[in-house]
């Protein structure tokens, strides 16, 4: 845009993961004009209706504008001193019953300044963001299979594929522009084959060659059955697994998330049995489908893209089905080549950059070190000046055990007494709402203190509320789905005494700095979050009016660029990223000073990593030679099913017009009246068999609880009959009420999909 006598400014898109950029207009003060940013590799100047709106999320009605502290049962405002002594007071006299609760929508900066304080400054690593809840078995799947965590690929696959398979996964609703790329490419006369294995049909569905239709858990079958034909067949790619692949199983009684090694042998024999027809029992896909898929992976020729999402993460087996999948990849010789790739999104903006490279996961450190190595921790402790030891060395509480520790009574052992939360709302989103916050009592000594831009379902159960500045009312650098480390600048003022969240937290190290807490200094005394100016001297930036006197953000971030040098995710100088719409890790400084980004990780022709001379190079091996890991799993069925009680599956998930919990886009009118209500989504074999009609309100009941919600038969997403869809996003109807807490053993992600959990209807 130009002429029109605004000011324009890039930043990406506040919503989710595929990173879209926006143009950003910005009249007197106030943002008043949303483009797409025509220069942008993510989307060309394409925006989805979210992003198109996104302005708007800054001028809601009810925007959080004073700290407000519940006194008497009443919120009453105090200013920020007293909000910050109030915190800092609480964790000087109990510093590890302190817990932290983040998010992907922290920026990257703010997620490293919550990290230092807990982790390097309190010793304590009781901190663990809502990612938990969307991509930690992504996380696992990457680390069990290569060793090192996010996707080799990058968006050019879906550029270049012939085949696009989705796995439970929603990207026309949940990624409409990322997907926009694909359904592009067939308007402009390409071929491209799209397989959309679902639980219910979509609007994916909608543009797909192929739906196979899969019973809730049914996809780790599914995976297995293409394995074993590949295996059987003969066809898969011998040249890549004989150079670049080694064999990984669960045999332990107790599995590991390394596993073991097993012979090519031993795999073949364990698979041996998940053929077409008996995978055609567990996943309700046809046999004939099974071989379809096979046959596909089975041909060279062809380049596939597999896309997932929460469909395989919110899963009791994610880690398993995530490596499986990989595995399938692997096996067929279908990754590193352009188009050829296993690729996970993320729902978050920066559930890469923040939460899984910065590592504020409750067991890492950033750099991808972790809490449990002796040597990782020295590491940190030397980057950050602490004195040896600083970092405890106990991986603190993952989110649903956190917020357990939080819920129960002291004297019952809850040892969480006071818990910050920024950037989320886990009053919504958490599984089994019921049991963590409905009459509880033996709480009075516990104190939840939430930093959120608007009322919702956690600031109703929380002590003290903090406004928090959001998006372009302040600077931010995020990481999207395709390892893209993005930068903006504040545009327009927070309302009212809504600040950063990143200078929350280090106002409250400063206040425990004054206190005398011994974390808060460095080995040579210093302040652990100073900021000095250009001359050397301190800027007092935990103070009010200080923030902005130094650009904080890229003080925080060049600090954690030296971690990533760690483990080849290797981050350009801030500055590069101010210049850019974005460049995707590893970035490495060329012979002209110039900085390149990478698209294709492992593969040698474009992975500065991979040796001279090497066609691919999995050089954070678990087994120590080069080689990705190919896995065999077991079939576990669901830890639920329907039965005569309960005899409807119930799966739980997102719509297009509301992100997450609909705390920003419910503010924005033209996305709420287009999606005023959650919904539940039936078939009409089922309505018609309950006598229920179209609108009418049902109960959906669980063993955990229960929501009243409209019905929609035969809706924007079909599910097959025994099944419901019912959006999250919606506060007054609260479907995590019905969610079963089950988790993946070693992601510790809950299942909010399949197999969890059983409706009736009252
Ligand atoms: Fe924003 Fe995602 Fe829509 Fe892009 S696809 S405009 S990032 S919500």
């Amino acid at each position: 845009p130009d002429g029109d006598g605004l000011t324009w400014n890039k930043a990406p898109c506040r919503f989710c993961g595929t990173g879209c950029h926006v143009q950003v207009g910005v009249e007197d003060g106030r943002v008043v004009a949303i483009a797409g940013d025509k220069a942008a590799d993510v989307n060309k100047g394409l925006l989805c209706v979210k992003g198109y709106h996104v302005g708007g999320i800054l001028y809601g009605k009810d925007r959080l504008t004073t700290p407000l502290l519940r006194r008497d049962g009443k919120l009453v405002e105090i200013d920020w001193d007293e909000a910050i002594e109030i915190i800092a007071q609480r964790i000087y006299d109990a510093p590890d019953k302190f817990a932290f609760y983040g998010s992907g929508q922290w920026t990257i900066p703010e997620g490293y300044a919550a990290q230092k304080l807990m982790k390097g400054g309190l010793s304590n690593n009781h901190i663990d963001p809502n990612a938990r809840l969307c991509m930690a078995s992504a996380v696992t799947g990457f680390l069990a299979t290569y060793g090192v965590d996010e996707p080799a690929g990058c968006y050019q696959d879906l550029d270049e594929c012939d085949v696009l398979i989705t796995w439970g996964n929603n990207p026309a609703e949940m990624h409409p522009v990322l997907f926009s790329r694909v359904t592009d490419r067939r308007s402009r006369g390409e071929t491209i084959r799209i397989i959309d294995i679902g639980t219910r049909r979509t609007r994916t569905t909608d543009a797909a060659t192929d739906y196979l239709e899969m019973k809730p858990h049914g996809d780790v079958a599914i995976a297995l059955g293409i394995m074993h034909l590949l295996i059987k067949n003969e066809s898969y790619d011998k040249s890549f697994v004989e150079k670049h692949c080694a064999f990984r199983g669960d045999e332990a009684d107790t599995p590991t998330l390394q596993g073991e090694a097993i012979t090519e042998e031993h795999f073949r024999e364990r698979i041996a049995k998940y053929t077409p027809e008996h995978v055609e029992e567990l996943s309700g896909v046809p046999a004939d489908q099974i071989r379809m898929l096979a046959d596909l992976f089975g041909d060279r020729d062809a380049r596939i893209t597999s896309l997932w999402c929460m469909g395989m993460n919110q899963h009791t087996m994610g880690t398993a089905i995530n490596s499986l999948v990989h595995g399938v990849h692997l096996l067929s010789g279908h990754f590193g080549r352009p188009g050829d790739a296993p690729t996970s999104l993320t729902g978050q903006p920066s559930a890469c950059g923040t939460v899984r490279e910065v590592g504020t996961l409750a067991h890492a450190l950033p750099g991808g070190r972790l809490i449990a190595k002796p040597e990782h921790r020295a590491q940190c402790e030397e980057f950050w000046n602490l004195r040896p030891g600083a970092i405890n060395d106990t991986p603190g509480y993952h989110t649903v055990k956190m917020f357990e520790q939080f819920t129960k009574p002291t004297a019952e052992g809850g040892d969480i007494t006071t818990l910050f939360v920024q950037v989320t709302n886990p009053g919504q989103t958490l599984p089994n709402l019921n049991a963590l916050f409905n009459d509880k009592q033996g709480l009075e000594d516990k104190f939840l203190i939430v930093s959120e831009v608007y009322p919702t379902a956690t600031t109703q159960l929380a002590d003290l509320i903090l406004p928090a500045a959001m998006w372009v009312e302040k600077n931010g650098v995020y990481g999207n789905s395709e390892r893209r480390t993005q930068q903006w600048f504040k545009m327009v003022d927070p309302p009212g005494q809504a600040r950063d969240d990143a200078w929350m937290t280090i106002a409250i190290a400063r206040k425990l700095f004054d206190m005398g807490h011994e974390g808060m200094r460095d080995k040579d005394g210093e302040f652990i979050f100073s900021v000095k100016d250009e001359n050397g001297d301190e800027v007092p930036v935990w103070q009010y009016d200080h923030y902005y006197d130094v650009n904080v953000d890229k003080h925080l971030f060049e600090e954690y660029r030296q971690f990533t040098r760690m483990k080849h995710k290797n981050l350009a100088p801030y500055d590069e990223y101010v210049k850019a719409r974005g460049l995707r890790w590893p970035v490495v400084e060329q012979p002209d000073g110039s900085w390149r980004e990478t698209r294709f990780r492992f593969s040698g022709f474009d992975d500065p990593f991979v040796a001279e001379g090497q066609e691919f190079d999995f050089y954070h091996s678990t087994s120590g030679d080069g080689r990705a890991q190919i896995w065999f799993h077991e079939y576990h069925p669901p830890p639920e099913v329907p039965d005569e009680e309960y005899p409807l599956w119930l799966c739980t998930g997102r719509v297009l017009e509301h992100w997450h919990t609909g705390t920003m886009t419910r503010r924005l009118s033209p996305l709420n009246r287009a999606m005023p209500t959650a919904y539940v989504e039936m078939h009409p074999d089922d309505a018609k068999s309950a006598n229920i009609r179209q609108g009418e309100t049902v109960v959906i009941q669980s063993r955990r609880g229960a929501a009243e919600l409209p019905v929609w038969i035969d809706g924007r997403g079909k599910p097959p009959r025994g099944t419901i869809f019912v959006p999250f996003f919606d506060e007054t109807k609260l479907i995590n009420n019905c969610t079963l807490e089950a988790f993946d053993p070693f992601s510790k992600q809950p299942d909010y999909k399949k197999g969890v959990d059983m409706n009736k209807l009252a």
